[in-house]
């Protein structure tokens, strides 16, 4: 016989800011039991602002800024940009470092005046074996409730200061996850963030699955084992962090302003880089179906 190619319109699709690129991937949207969403840059908008700086009696909020500033110098990631841009409002000037190195998923590495740094979140203080200082830890902890992403700066084995970082959650990102509710899909958030931050951008969007400090070669994983629970799954993510994921999953989404390694590791993207469009994903794949039956 001949297969029915059971695909999604794409050109309907397309009207709709929703490009396909793998229609045979695309054929499975019907029959997603969960969908993982990133959250930097999926959930949230991604861009990310910094609020306040925590600093022991060691150093200054400007010292911090520019140790913090100067060893973020070259990375491309949102935070390091932001950091930076804190830096410059302030007319802090940066200073060159030595030895740089990303740490994906954790942070950034440097030696600052002969001194070995690091800038990073939870995930490098669990690497690092580092509990942050008491002062430290109440800022963040504070800070962690409201949403906020927390990044520390470590030098010889103590956090020295903290920066905490706003995101807004994108505006969609709720109507999406009660649709999908509606729906009778499970959902869940999958982050390289701290516990504290994944649990209140989840609250405030009532998703109830949270992995959160998940490095990057473990939120493919996570996909995996959700697969062999017997689940057929979507994600959607935006970040360097998320490609393997993406290629993984039954369905991979990427948000169309996300890094060029998620959207082609992606079998569908959104180009208005809103959430919502899972939902129309979800409803034009069932509507092709029925028709071609
Ligand atoms: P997500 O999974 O939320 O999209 P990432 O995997 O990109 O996030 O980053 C996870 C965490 O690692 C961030 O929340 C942050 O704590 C830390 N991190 C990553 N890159 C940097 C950086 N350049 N500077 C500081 N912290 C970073
Ligand atoms: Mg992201």
């Amino acid at each position: 016989a001949i297969p029915l190619v059971v695909a999604i319109n794409t050109t309907i699709a397309a009207k709709n800011g929703i490009i396909i690129r793998d229609r045979i991937a695309s054929e499975k949207a019907r029959d997603i039991d969960i969908v993982v969403f990133d959250k930097t840059g999926t959930l949230t908008k991604g861009e990310q602002t910094v609020m306040e700086i925590e600093t022991t009696k060691q150093i200054t909020d400007k010292e911090a800024l520019k140790i913090m500033g100067s060893v973020e110098s070259d990375s491309e990631h949102m935070i390091s940009q932001a950091i930076r841009k804190a830096a410059k409002e302030k007319q802090i000037d940066l200073t060159d470092v030595k030895d740089f190195q990303a740490l994906k998923g954790k942070g950034v590495y440097a030696v600052y005046k002969n001194t070995e740094t690091y800038v990073g979140g939870r995930n490098l203080l669990n690497e690092l074996e580092i509990e942050p200082n008491p002062q430290i830890k109440s800022f963040s902890e504070k800070m962690g409730e409201k949403g906020r992403t927390v990044v520390y700066l470590i030098q010889n084995q103590k956090t020295i200061a903290a920066a905490a970082l706003a995101d807004k959650i994108r505006e969609e990102s709720k109507d999406t996850v009660e649709a999908l509710k509606i729906m009778d899909k499970d959902i869940a958030i999958l982050t390289g963030d701290s516990k504290d931050v994944a649990q209140s951008v989840a609250n405030e969007l009532g998703i109830t699955k949270i992995y959160s400090e998940v490095l990057p070669e473990d939120k493919d994983k996570k996909i995996q084992e959700l697969q062999k629970q017997g689940n057929s799954v979507a994600m959607v993510g935006d970040g360097v962090n998320d490609a393997p994921a993406l290629t993984r999953a039954d369905v991979g989404i990427a948000i169309g302003s996300g890094t060029d390694i998620a959207i082609e590791s992606a079998d569908i993207i959104l180009v208005e880089n809103n959430p919502y469009d899972v939902i129309r994903i979800l409803k034009l794949s069932k509507k092709s179906y029925r028709k071609m039956q």
